[in-house]
């Protein structure tokens, strides 16, 4: 049976994007993934929000992501538009791109990193034991793991199979999702219940056209026809606009669940098999890619026997909250696109709201993930929040702090005078940097914080400690986190 470190079923965004963080880390990782290619059917998500474009730079590869698609303020809430053009980050936007680019992109790169990837192949099953998991695939064969992740999606095998409930709200509306030719020009445009219409290609304009259409039933059995979506349009907009032919036809809901339990002994699960919820806010994949960048650094570190397996709990601890939250403003936001007169009337009084400095400020950074904050105790306010990405001067030069976030090591950053740490017995896994930052620190909805003299940034961007290097509580950050 052949060995590997860790296995990952599914290799959609959320198992790519783990599978690069534990390559970086040195983990011998593989990939199982039902699907032949890494052709996407359909639209599914459409862009990149701004904190999934940090981390992406976290790792040096925004810029393959970014030069494929096109940079926009795309944020939103029930389709009321939220600018963060004033965020104080680099990527104050999002990007317009389609999960059907954005994969391969990723793939290249895990490619790059030499991570196998297993593919038209499924995991049917899996047995763990004190030291393993056996992984049994299609076509009767099995894998050895110390870990199995089930990056598998909403009807995710792995978390059925290990037991993990899936509690929420079952769906209350469903919605027809297409790409069409149409013969005459539709009305472009988002409608009142949610949908709309609109070219699939953005820069260009014309058809083919995307649409999505509110249906009258939830119920269904059978995959969405040609007919049921012309209904659909004649329902909303009185005519099908001369629908010639679909390329693909969908459907989705607003059914929200999340896992009860994002791990099970040696069996962890992230992305949208640990929660789905409705598109509204475009946050699935979003939330996906950082569950797997909180994940792999502290699964490498267990896997490496860096730290201790009780690391893994914090993933839960720190990404259920994550996760529970969007599911929540999820579920407003379909609340709030209910399309009769009362609903209008909420979104109007949402929409003055939301025009305000600060409402606008805390939606949007919840909804860009840029106010993400573990809870990792009383101090700094950076503390569990994420690492601004300052300009910095070092003797090597120039740089900036999400460059040194690169090879995804933990870094201890001083700003203050050379020396006054012993960093030795961590030295061969944090890295110490010493460097200058003219200038204010200023984050995501708290505004301008102290500089603190020194800062211990974990792989995933996030502040394990800031203080002076004097600080005793710096010892027991390391010891914590860093083993
Ligand atoms: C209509 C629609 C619109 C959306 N819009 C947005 C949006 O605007 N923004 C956004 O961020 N998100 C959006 N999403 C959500 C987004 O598509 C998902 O959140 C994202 O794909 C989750 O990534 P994942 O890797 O966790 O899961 P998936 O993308 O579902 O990947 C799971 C992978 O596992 C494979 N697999 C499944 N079972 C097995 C098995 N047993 N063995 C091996 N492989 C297996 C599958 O083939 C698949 O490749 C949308 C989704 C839909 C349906």
């Amino acid at each position: 049976m052949t060995e590997h470190a860790v296995v990952i079923a599914g290799g959609g965004p959320t198992g790519l994007m783990l599978a690069g963080e534990l390559a970086l880390a040195g983990i011998d990782v593989v990939i199982v993934e039902r699907r032949a290619s890494q052709d996407v059917d359909g639209s599914r998500a459409g862009g990149l929000l701004s904190r999934t474009i940090e981390v992406l730079d976290q790792r040096g590869i925004a810029e393959r992501f970014l030069s494929a698609g096109q940079v926009a303020q795309v944020q939103g809430f029930a389709g009321i538009r939220l600018d963060i053009s004033d965020f104080p980050t680099r990527h104050n936007y999002g990007l317009a791109l389609w999960q059907s680019r954005f994969e391969p992109i990723l793939a290249d790169w895990v490619g790059e990193l030499g991570v196998p990837i297993l593919r038209g192949r499924e995991v049917v099953g899996f047995a763990q034991d004190d030291t393993g998991v056996d992984v049994e695939l299609s076509g009767d064969t099995s894998l050895r793991a110390e870990y199995l992740v089930g990056c598998d999606g909403g009807r995710s095998l792995i978390r059925k199979a290990a037991g993990i409930d899936f509690a929420g709200l079952d769906p209350s509306t469903s919605w027809l999702i297409a790409e069409v030719e149409m013969d005459e020009e539709p009305e472009v445009g988002m409608r009142r219940e949610g949908g709309g219409i609109g070219p699939v290609n953005r820069l260009e304009g014309g058809g083919p056209f995307g649409v999505v259409l509110r249906e009258r039933h939830v119920e269904h059995t059978g995959d969405p026809s040609m007919d049921e979506l012309r209904e659909a349009l004649v329902a909303v907009y009185g005519t099908d606009y001369g629908l010639r032919s679909a390329n693909w036809i969908s459907r989705f809901t607003d059914m929200a669940r999340q896992a009860a339990s994002y791990r099970h002994g040696r069996v962890l699960l992230a992305g949208d098999a640990a929660h789905v919820h409705p598109p509204q806010g475009g946050q699935g994949l979003n939330t996906g890619v950082q569950d797997a960048v909180n994940l792999g650094w502290k699964l490498a570190q267990v896997v490496n026997k860096t730290s201790p397996e009780s690391l893994l709990d914090t993933y839960h601890a720190e990404r259920h909250p994550v996760g529970a939250r969007v599911l929540h403003n999820t579920m407003a936001a379909v609340a709030l696109s209910s399309p009769d007169d009362r609903h209008q009337a909420l979104r109007d009084i949402m929409t003055e709201l939301l025009s305000m400095d600060e409402p606008r400020r805390r939606i949007a950074a919840m909804l860009s993930g840029l106010d993400i904050h573990y809870d990792l105790g009383d101090g700094h306010p950076l503390l569990g929040r994420r690492m601004p990405d300052l300009d910095l001067h070092t003797a090597d030069g120039p740089t900036r702090v999400f460059t040194l976030l690169h090879d995804a090591r933990p870094v201890l950053l001083n700003l203050g005078e050379p020396g006054g740490f012993d960093i030795t017995p961590w030295a061969n896994r944090v890295r110490l940097v010493d460097a200058r930052h003219h200038g204010v620190w200023e984050l995501p909805v708290l505004g301008e914080v102290a500089a603190p003299p020194a800062v211990l940034i974990r792989p995933d961007g996030h502040v394990a400690w800031a203080g002076d290097l004097a600080d005793p509580e710096l010892p027991r950050a390391l010891a914590r986190w860093f083993g």
